[in-house]
């Protein structure tokens, strides 16, 4: 038996034993699952708690990631089976959230000694939940336009300015943050990559209420808030390097998240079931021709973006740091999403713009919202029209 196949048996034995049955079967994606940190609630999740914990233990909680930081140490192809083992029983990831996907990996590919000791542990056993702070009322596209001042004092920065849009900032333990250093040097060159702990002086959240009606993200204030010296990554005003390398991996994972099918509107039956349910079947095949070819195209379309991501996710496991292709995958994925959503609600025709009341059920309901939270794909980690700029001039080599 090579070491690969003996790693697998090992890998789906231990799973078998210590996967909790309840789980099984479920399986789950990078939105929907435990995200971990000090204000998560654990009641009613007994067996994601065992889940996790067990998973963290084992270091498959970040399968890659060096041991000594709480990973498992495992090389690219054993990742890889690891990840197929945990298809084959449909188990969800024991844990999501940023701290895995964005920070994390920054961190290792630039944090120092003390950051990744301090940090990468914490992530892995999900006690800390991190949120993003790059954008500001004046800076989203033109993100180098950030204006949150940190101002040095003796070992500490004393921080002013506001972020916005920061997803789950009202459950985020950590904040991962932008903020100018140098306001006279060019506007990428005076940017500072910082981490702070929400739970600091003069850190305050205010959720904004959706139209969708969640509050998945907040603004967020800096009032004189001080924070070490030691929380930089990397090196002061050399910020801007590191953003846009946590830009990659935050690309790759929206559309992996979105792209995949499994996010918003997986959970809830394939496309072509629900396409039955609302239209009806003729001789075992969807009734309208028409919706039919829109659907198959979409399946397609989705299925090899599927093996795309697969790909990418190989390579990301053998140590790639993901350039400006992410760029092409965050506009496809995303769009592959926005389509599903549209297309599933035409299929539901009117129940499927319900809102509220007896007339829907819950999972008409579910498809109302899934599609108004799928505009703001186009938006997330970069807008279209800003990936598609990157696209031009870094992937194709446009001028500008
Ligand atoms: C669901 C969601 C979650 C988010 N979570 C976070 C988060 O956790 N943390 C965080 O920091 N931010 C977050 N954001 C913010 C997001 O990164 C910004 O909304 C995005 O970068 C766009 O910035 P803006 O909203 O200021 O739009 P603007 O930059 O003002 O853009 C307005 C319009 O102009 C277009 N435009 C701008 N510049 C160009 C150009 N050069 N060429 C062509 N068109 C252009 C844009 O494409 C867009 O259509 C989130 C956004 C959404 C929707």
């Amino acid at each position: 038996m090579s070491d690969l196949e003996s790693f697998r048996s090992e890998t789906r034995a231990w799973l078998e034993a210590n996967c909790p049955p309840a789980l099984r079967g479920k399986g789950g994606s990078e939105l929907e699952g435990v995200w971990g940190g000090r204000k998560w609630d654990w009641s009613g999740l007994p067996d994601q708690k065992r889940w996790l914990e067990r998973c963290a233990e084992r270091g498959f909680s970040a399968p890659t990631w060096p041991r000594a930081y709480g990973g498992g140490g495992l090389a690219p192809e054993q990742a890889k089976v690891l990840a197929e083992e945990m298809r084959r029983l449909k188990a969800p990831p024991p844990l999501i959230g940023f701290g895995l996907t964005m920070i994390g990996p920054t961190l290792l590919a630039f944090g120092n000694e003390e950051q990744k000791q301090e940090h990468l542990p914490r992530i892995t056993r999900g006690e800390i939940r991190w949120c993003q702070g790059y954008s500001e009322p004046g800076a989203g596209s033109d993100l180098a336009g950030l204006q949150t001042r940190a101002t040095g004092d003796g070992d500490h920065y004393v921080i002013n300015g506001t972020k916005v849009w920061t997803s789950y900032a009202n459950y985020a333990d950590w904040i991962f943050a932008l903020v100018r250093t140098d306001p006279n040097a060019k506007k990428q060159e005076g940017i500072t990559f910082l981490l702070i702990d929400m739970d600091t002086p003069g850190v305050s959240v205010r959720p904004i209420k959706l139209i969708s009606g969640s509050s998945p993200f907040c603004e967020t204030h800096f009032e004189n808030v001080r924070v070490p010296k030691k929380n930089v990554v990397h090196k002061v005003n050399a910020g801007w390097t590191v953003a846009k390398a946590l830009l990659g991996h935050e690309r790759t994972m929206v559309a992996e998240a979105f792209g995949s099918g499994g996010g918003a509107g997986g959970k809830r039956g394939t496309l072509g079931e629900r396409a039955k349910h609302h239209l009806g079947s003729e001789n075992g095949r969807l009734a309208d021709p028409v919706f039919r070819d829109q659907l198959a195209q979409l399946e397609m379309d989705t299925r090899a973006f599927g093996l795309t991501m697969q790909r990418a996710k190989d390579a990301a496991r053998a140590g790639h740091q993901p350039g400006a292709e992410s760029s092409i995958f965050k506009v496809y994925g995303t769009e592959v999403n926005m389509r599903r959503q549209e297309l599933l609600v035409r299929i539901a025709g009117p129940q499927g713009l319900g809102w509220e009341g007896p007339g829907f059920d819950p999972e008409e309901l579910a498809t109302t919202r899934d599609w108004l939270r799928s505009r703001g794909n186009s938006i997330e980690g970069g807008t279209s029209e800003v990936q598609r700029n990157v696209i031009a001039k870094r992937v194709l080599g446009l001028p500008d």
